[in-house]
């Protein structure tokens, strides 16, 4: 904890020195930010610009700026880089409207920068309530602005929909887009479009109802509002979409509020006019259902198109019916016009989570194909004709019984990190990862508040104490950038990573695909055939998606660098695979010529508490360890061993201090940094169950060290 606090200080300190360097910047530079829904349509017209998260509404991460290319990125070097203040998982890709660059951060926090020098222009802090990390599943993370006639919208952990002024940074408008009794986050950035700025939100594992909202953008009027799962009968649907949907419910889905929420990202067709999302898995995963009873669930694990004006249902594609794997479908959907059967065909890409990529008619939601880019075992196909997986039996471990490692995990064969697509090479360029993970139903399971309700076993879940069953879970944990071609459903090429959960990718016409990676390596790959052509240290972990973008003719690189999100949160030791990386979270901007340098790299934290020497009730030890699993390891990591974005419990002074424990447990006294009372759902003898549990893994860990 203590070199997390120190670590805290030196990222507090760094911003403030950048900070305090910028007193009055150049006019010049404050461009108005006045973004249309022309100039998105044509966002290819001015490559200097990166206007949307995903650069375009067809959200393809495709730049055509070739100044940096495949035959002299080789001479990119560092030009800038600017410090965030928080040191959690940094998931956003910038966007730059005529100079200036606009960010989150981790926390909801944005940024204005210079996006020459990298000097700070202005930011804003939501100051979203430290509580609000404990309905994140998947860390405090934010995936970037819209920016739309003047203003830069972002939407807050806590459920917020923010306008502020892109001249100052300032509020005009706030609006709450969430039930603030109910355990919603959002974690997604906005599509502007239409005049309507269109956010959905997260919590499928917390047993919320998922939906879309859509604000016009001037005032924060709610416009439209559609509902992914259908609600209580008794109130009556709120469409015939969602009437039709509650037939393929079991019973009394709405009391568990069903889940599939939108939370990644969306795209537009402004020919079509129709807005195109993914939903999440249903809560829980695990579900017990009667034999004979309908499980589909719409509208999780689908793509839906709704109509940009109204928000009325157009279509939808389920891709996991019956979904038990956690199949978010909510993967980036690239629009693409692609040669299919000799004609162009305007169609949806995705790389979903199960594992199939999927080519769809975009203006009839049908299946053109579908082809596994990854191991796959819970289905053998894609049906042509109706659209619907080959199911393996076996994997439906909620109806077997019986344990089922599954592939792709929930993890997913490629999760948010953005994938790019590329209309020079026709290839798609897919931040893939395999993860396998053993899936067992939890047949006591009841939902609950302070833990995610997703219906596992989650002793199961744990990496093997057994050394030759850990090194077997450790060599299955795989990472790549995957070059996929979308027409003939074929891999062009793969280069290989130390391990998963590396970051989105960037394709440019340059020849070039950009991707930071989890050992903490920026690298660009020849598009065409995955030569590896170029890399630079980041000292830290990498998964969110580059972007690129010319100002006064000379064309920048930017990412922005910092290790988080769910896997080091939650796979504990397994995490370390991908490389034992430290937080240090920047935007890093490169450029032909560049002369910046980063200062020294830190080390990743030793412990340094030596373990308490009391002596371990085996018994009680035992039963802390599900209460672990149950109540802590989804932040604190599994096994006790922190992958770095949390103090590492076998090293907290609470376990030798009464005192400190109960200040932390019971009274909240971290509960600014996410740490709320767990006095709620522990008692007195559940927390002695999980001290004696961080004591003898405290004690483990320290005689493993020895050895
Ligand atoms: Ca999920």
């Amino acid at each position: 904890m203590r070199n997390l606090q120190r670590l805290a200080a030196i990222a507090l300190l760094a911003g403030l020195a950048a900070s305090a360097a910028v007193s009055a910047p150049a006019a010049s530079h404050r461009g108005p930010a006045r973004v249309t829904g022309s100039r998105l349509k044509h966002a290819g017209a001015e490559p200097q610009n990166w206007l949307a998260v995903g650069h375009d509404y067809g959200d393809t991460r495709f730049s055509p700026l070739a100044s940096v290319n495949d035959r002299n990125v080789a001479g990119l070097h560092l030009a800038w880089y600017y410090d965030l203040d928080t040191h959690r998982g940094q998931e956003a890709t910038p966007v730059v409207v005529d100079g200036v660059m606009y960010t989150t951060s981790a926390w909801s926090k944005v940024q204005a920068l210079d996006a020459a020098t990298g000097k700070l222009l202005w930011k804003f802090d939501p100051e979203v309530p430290g509580r609000t990390a404990i309905n994140a599943c998947c860390d405090v993370v934010n995936r970037g602005v819209a920016v739309w006639d003047g203003r830069v919208y972002v939407a807050t952990l806590d459920g917020r929909l923010i306008a502020l002024d892109a001249r100052t940074g300032k509020p005009d408008w706030s609006v709450l887009t969430v039930d603030p009794k109910l355990p919603y986050t959002i974690t997604g950035a906005p599509l502007a479009a239409h005049g309507l700025i269109v956010i959905g939100n997260a919590g499928s594992e917390y047993g919320v109802r998922g939906y879309v909202s859509a604000y016009d953008a001037a005032t924060g009027h709610l416009t439209w509002r559609f509902y992914t799962v259908p609600g209580d009968p008794a109130k009556g649907p709120e469409n015939g979409a969602l009437a039709r949907a509650a037939k393929s419910w079991p019973p009394g889905w709405w009391k568990s509020g069903g889940g599939a929420t939108v939370w990644n990202s969306f795209s537009y067709d402004p020919d079509l006019d129709l807005i195109y999302f993914g939903t999440g898995n249903v809560q829980p995963w695990a579900r017990r259902l009667a034999s004979g009873e309908p499980a589909d669930s719409l509208f999780s694990a689908s793509i839906v198109a709704v109509h940009a004006a109204t928000g009325e249902y157009a279509w939808h594609y389920q891709e996991t019916p019956g979904d038990m794997w956690d199949y978010d479908a909510t993967q980036t959907l690239t629009l693409a016009t692609l040669p299919i059967d000799g004609k162009p065909r305007r169609v949806i890409l995705q790389a979903s989570k199960n594992g199939y990529f999927y080519v769809i008619d975009r203006e009839t939601g049908q299946l053109v194909s579908a082809n596994n880019y990854v191991p796959v075992n819970w289905a053998r196909g894609i049906d042509r004709e109706t659209g619907r997986p080959i199911v393996n039996p076996e994997a439906q471990y909620a109806r077997t019984g019986k344990l089922w490692v599954g592939e792709p995990g929930p993890s997913g064969g490629h999760n948010w990190q953005a994938m790019s697509f590329s209309p020079v090479t026709g290839l798609v360029y897919i931040p893939a990862q395999e993860m396998p993970f053993p899936y067992l139903a939890d047949h006591d399971f009841e939902p609950e508040t302070l833990a995610t309700n997703m219906g596992l076993d989650q002793a199961t879940t744990s990496l093997p104490a057994d050394p030759k069953a850990q090194a077997q879970a450790l060599a299955g944990l795989k990472g790549y950038l995957l070059a996929w071609n979308p027409v003939t459903q074929r891999a062009a090429w793969r280069a290989p990573h130390v391990g998963p959960w590396n970051g989105g990718t960037l394709a440019t016409r340059g020849n070039l695909v950009f991707q930071g990676t989890a050992a903490g390596d920026f690298e660009a790959f020849r598009a065409s055939d995955g030569r590896k052509l170029w890399s630079a240290p980041a000292q830290t972990g990498i998964i969110a998606a580059p972007m690129t973008y010319e100002v006064a003719g000379r064309q920048y690189v930017t990412v922005l660098a910092g290790w988080g999100g769910v896997f080091p949160l939650v796979a504990g030791a397994l995490s370390f695979k991908s490389g034992h990386v430290v937080n240090r979270s920047r935007v890093l901007t490169f450029a032909l010529d560049g002369t910046a340098r980063l200062p020294p790299a830190v080390a990743p934290a030793q412990g340094v508490m030596a373990p308490p020497s009391a002596h371990v009730e085996p018994a009680l030890a035992a039963e802390g360890a599900k209460q672990y699993a149950r109540r802590c390891g989804s932040c604190h990591g599994d096994g006790a061993v922190s992958g770095g974005l949390v103090p590492d419990l076998r090293f907290s002074p609470a376990l030798s201090n009464e005192a400190l424990w109960n200040a932390v447990i019971n009274e909240g006294a971290l509960e600014s940094h996410g740490m709320v009372s767990f006095k709620s759902v522990l008692d007195a003898h559940e927390q002695a169950a999980v001290r004696a549990y961080l004591i003898e893994r405290a004690q483990e860990s320290d005689a493993a060290r020895r050895r």
